[in-house]
């Protein structure tokens, strides 16, 4: 059966990443959407704005050939130009490159004769028959191998005269082009192409750029176009993949955050259980180590009460074995009460300047009757140079004693304890060791949490509480000190006690 903690995940994970993961869906499919959409607009705009700027061109042309024209107009209503006056409004006319003026019946009035061909070009166009044409609409652009723009004037009689015009397209460029675009805020490149599709004018380097679409001028530019080009990595699709991206990244980002939290809150719960587990454990094993003296000190007290006990030497036995009990408990009690002062931060320590060697005889001493009963060898290795160290006696000798207590709890056949004293770099050393059952190395840094006893409540058969090497380890460290094992399983334990020769 799924455990309580399993079917939290469970349903947690269900309740978070479901939800997520529907997000994830529906922002995907609207980005989609986004996509196409935008990708629309961003055409519909990019033509809007082509023609808007198509517009400006052909309106700002138009102002400059009406500028020149006007002029023209003037200086030919004023009376007969000499061709020299001519040349010099021409000469000082940029936009424009060449200028016939042409009779009614086709004949070339200014200048004295065609131009590098121009006849070709111009003669058709300013034929009688055309100059009909011209009459009635006033005005006509022409492409042939250059842009040419026909006008009729008039001379002094009201005689018309056709007027054609070459315009230099550097001047277009530059004065036209240039001075209308080129102040166009916009992400997008716009080019001027002309009739054979030669790139006149561009905002920028178009490089790579793709083109999006173009639009055509209307009558002062016939055959060029404005075309919009967009630089590579600035397509809509391309802004909407980064989003999506993005978006994505955030998700995940997201979801992994959730995932963490979920395995985080996990955790947790499964240490609260944990703890709560060890701690009901702890109860049930410290009221039966409790009991268990209490019902030998009971037995043998009433034993010796009815006064059937009347050989001397077994009376002092039972003396013998309820103090030893009596002591038993005491240690119990005082290593409940002493952590139950550390885990509220109430325990203090009396410092003093402490002989080792007669506080590790007095603590083995109350252990002299289990361990010559249950058959231990016992040896104590003190060096003979110790010097006093600053300790609290009471606290270092609970410490010793719950350390004596677990190599003779947990010894197995092979009884042995060896006690050493010694001073190393500057730390008092005191290590007791066993040939007991030993721990695991996976157990070893387990052993000095409160409550934890290697598998579970009756660690191999052993009554225990799990608290004492907790204490231990409050106590070394309160000293400033440490405490570590060495063991090995089946070969027996060492534990060593450190403690700051010069004290805390
Ligand atoms: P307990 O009351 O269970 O003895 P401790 O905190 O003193 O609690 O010890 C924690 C656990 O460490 C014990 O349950 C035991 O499994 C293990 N342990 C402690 N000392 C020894 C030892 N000398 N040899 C083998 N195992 C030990």
């Amino acid at each position: 059966m799924a455990s309580p903690s399993t079917r939290f995940s469970a349903l947690a994970l269900l309740a978070i990443v479901a939800p997520a993961a529907v997000v994830a869906i529906l922002g995907y499919v609207s980005i989609r959407q986004w996509e196409a959409s935008s990708e629309l607009l961003y055409r519909e705009q990019a033509r809007d704005m082509a023609a808007m700027a198509a517009e400006k061109v052909e309106m700002t042309l138009r102002r400059a050939d009406d500028a020149f024209l006007d002029r023209l107009q003037a200086a030919l209503r004023s009376g007969p130009v000499s061709e020299r006056a001519l040349d010099a409004l021409v000469a000082d006319s940029p936009l424009i490159r060449r200028l016939y003026l042409v009779g009614q019946r086709g004949e070339l009035l200014y200048p004295g004769a065609w131009r590098d061909g121009d006849a070709a070009v111009f003669g058709p166009l300013v034929s009688a028959g055309a100059l009909r044409l011209l009459e009635r609409d006033g005005r006509r652009e022409v492409v042939a191998s250059h842009q040419v723009c026909l006008a009729l004037l008039t001379r002094p009689g009201g005689e018309p005269v056709a007027a054609a015009f070459l315009r230099d397209t550097e001047t277009v460029r530059r004065e036209v082009l240039e001075t209308t675009l080129g102040g166009l805020e916009s992400s997008t490149i716009l080019a001027v192409l002309d009739h054979e599709g030669r790139t006149i004018y561009t905002k920028a380097p178009l490089d790579d750029a793709q083109r999006v679409l173009s639009v055509g001028f209307r009558e002062a530019l016939p055959d060029w176009r404005l075309a919009v080009y967009q630089s590579p990595g600035a397509s809509p699709r391309q802004a909407v993949r980064r989003q999506v991206m993005l978006f994505t990244g955030a998700l995940g980002v997201l979801v992994a955050v959730i995932v963490a939290g979920i395995v985080m809150t996990w955790r947790l719960m499964r240490r609260e259980t944990e703890m709560a587990r060890l701690k009901s454990d702890f109860v049930a094993n410290v009221s039966h180590d409790l009991k268990t003296p209490l019902s030998v000190i009971r037995m043998f007290g009433e034993t010796l009460e009815m006064g059937r006990v009347t050989d001397e030497g077994r009376r002092q036995e039972y003396y013998r074995v309820i103090t030893r009990e009596g002591e038993r408990l005491s240690r119990l009690i005082d290593n409940v009460l002493d952590f139950s002062r550390i885990e509220g931060g109430r325990q203090t320590y009396d410092m003093t300047p402490t002989a080792v060697e007669p506080l590790i005889r007095g603590t083995l001493e109350a252990f002299a009757y289990p361990l010559a009963q249950q058959g231990f060898k016992v040896e104590v290795r003190v060096a003979a140079d110790l010097p006093e160290v600053t300790l609290d006696a009471d606290a270092v000798g609970q410490a010793l004693a719950n350390l004596i207590d677990n190599a003779i709890k947990y010894s197995g056949d092979d009884r042995a304890v060896t006690i050493e004293a010694r001073v190393a770099d500057g730390w008092l050393v005191i290590a007791v060791s066993d040939r007991g059952l030993g721990i695991a190395p996976e157990e070893q840094a387990k052993i000095f949490e409160k409550f934890y006893r290697v598998g579970r409540s009756d660690t191999q058969g052993r009554r225990g509480s799990g608290v004492g090497l907790a204490l231990v380890r409050h106590i070394a460290e309160a000293h400033g000190g440490a405490i570590a094992v060495e063991s090995a399983p089946g070969e027996g334990s060492r534990f060593s006690l450190r403690l700051p020769v010069g004290g805390a």
